[in-house]
């Protein structure tokens, strides 16, 4: 039986399995994904869970009860050797295993992309993975606790003070969710005045959110602005050690939460994959998701997501190529599952086209953008738009109703502001109280 194995089980790996499920015979091929995560993330979701409107569990998809005909391994991938079909895999539990494949899926993704700046490595955090996005509610609420007990000033600020680097769509969904997060904190916290939250957007363009029109990111300015958030526009981060951040136009500040959003890059395991890629590091594909270098088609060798470079045939990509989003991850992911049923029973792979639909945002309770073609919505409506939209394109009736169902508790109680700090730390307690045995008797 061919062997098929998807390197990550994000949004197009997943879907890549779950579509194979439905459309392989009985029989017809062997599916193994491999992930060090036991499930998929649905990312545009993460600004909402930082906010605490969705709760985290809500916005992953476990692998184990969707994927029930695919072989699941919790491991990392760690080099390929795709002239002999081979995958070395760290397995979770410690050990290193080698898997042979006929069919390789790479669907691994991007990680954030960081430069060189004072004191990022040490004090940012990023925003693509659940752990994240709980650990920035998180801190954001035991930030507020702790400002509480302070006296106005530096100490307090710095605790108050949320910068958010990166205007781009997830960064502004992000900076618009926390702010509207701090603002319904405030009526929780008497000790505190709506004037000592500061939040800061940093972004090294002129503009925010290239994916909607000048004047839509204009009025995402406008609104940010009116909400109390300050936009540091063709700005630069130049360093945060210690959370001191310094910034290019020569305006300094302390804070105790800087995210950091400022762009992705394709996954560097592809550098150790042997496979061609073009000059950003993406696994070069062709619009049939076959990889492809040089010397034409490589057989067995398949891509799709934020990984790869894929042409958009529709003619409204970047440079020629898919624009990194879920949008295309998902559909390219479904078009892959088919192509390979297709390349197994002898039948010919068609190619990728997908015309963009436009950009739904989310900017915090009430509050959202829409764009399409150079239709837009704003405000409310837009708001309804988004959670409409991303309600219907969470996977499984399970998720979905786990998810609208939140929203739906969060609509009459309002949202959940517990933090967990102490989840760092489980055994704190226990260990604090905890009979131990006597020292042994010294000898005489
Ligand atoms: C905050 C945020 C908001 C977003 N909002 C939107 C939105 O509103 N609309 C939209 O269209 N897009 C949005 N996106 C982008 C969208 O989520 C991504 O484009 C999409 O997740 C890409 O899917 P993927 O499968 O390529 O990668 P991912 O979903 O990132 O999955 C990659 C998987 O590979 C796994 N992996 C990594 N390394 C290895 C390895 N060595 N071995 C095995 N597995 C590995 C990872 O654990 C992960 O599960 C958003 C992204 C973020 C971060």
């Amino acid at each position: 039986m061919p062997k098929i194995l998807i390197v990550g089980a994000g949004y197009a790996g997943f879907y890549t399995a779950w579509k194979l499920e439905k459309w392989l015979r009985k029989g017809e091929a062997e599916v193994t994904i491999v992930d060090p995560l036991p499930y998929m993330t649905y990312q545009p979701f993460l600004p909402e869970v930082a906010a605490g409107s969705i709760e985290p569990r809500h916005a992953v998809v476990p692998l184990r009860s969707h994927l029930r005909r695919t072989r699941i391994l919790g491991g990392r991938v760690t080099s390929l050797d795709h002239t002999a079909k081979r995958a070395e895999i760290h397995l979770n539990k410690g050990s290193d295993i080698t898997e042979h494949y006929d069919h390789i899926v790479f669907t691994a993704g991007a990680v954030s992309r960081t430069f060189p700046i004072p004191g990022v490595a040490e004090e940012a955090i990023g925003l693509k993975t659940i752990e994240e996005a709980i650990s920035v509610r998180d801190r954001l609420l035991t930030n507020f606790d702790k400002a509480a007990q302070l006296p106005k000033g530096p100490a307090r600020d710095r605790l108050l003070t949320v910068v958010v680097v990166g205007g781009g769509f997830a960064g502004i969904e992000t900076f618009a969710e926390l702010r509207s997060l701090a603002s319904a904190l405030l009526k929780d916290y008497p000790e505190l005045d709506f004037e000592d939250t500061h939040f800061h957007m940093i972004e090294a363009m002129g503009r925010i959110m290239p994916e909607v029109l000048h004047r839509t990111s204009e009025w995402v300015i406008k609104n940010l602005e009116e909400r109390g958030a300050q936009l540091h526009l063709n700005t630069q981060l130049t360093s945060c050690v210690n959370g001191v951040v310094e910034l290019s136009s020569g305006v300094s500040f302390e804070s105790e939460l800087i995210i950091w959003t400022a762009g992705v890059m394709a996954n560097p395991l592809l550098r150790k994959t042997g496979l061609p890629l073009d000059d950003r590091g993406r696994l070069r594909c062709r619009p049939d998701l076959r990889v492809e270098g040089d010397a034409g088609i490589i057989e067995g060798a398949w891509g799709a997501g934020d990984a790869t470079a894929v042409p958009d045939l529709s003619g409204g990509g970047v440079a020629g190529y898919c624009v990194p989003n879920a949008q295309h991850a998902v559909r390219q992911a479904k078009l892959l599952a088919k192509n390979i049923v297709a390349v197994l029973r002898g039948e010919g792979p068609t190619d990728y086209f997908h015309k963009n639909l436009g950009a739904v945002a989310g900017l915090g309770l009430n509050v959202g953008v829409f764009q399409s073609g150079k239709f837009s919505m704003k405000g409310y409506v837009a708001w309804l738009a988004h959670r409409g939209y991303h309600g219907l394109a969470m996977p499984s009736f399970e998720r979905k109703f786990r998810v609208v169902s939140g929203w739906w508790n969060n609509f009459w109680l309002g949202r959940d502001i517990s933090a967990l700090p102490m989840k760092e730390h489980p055994r704190a307690w226990f260990e604090e109280f905890a009979s131990r045995p006597a020292p042994a008797a010294k000898k005489k």
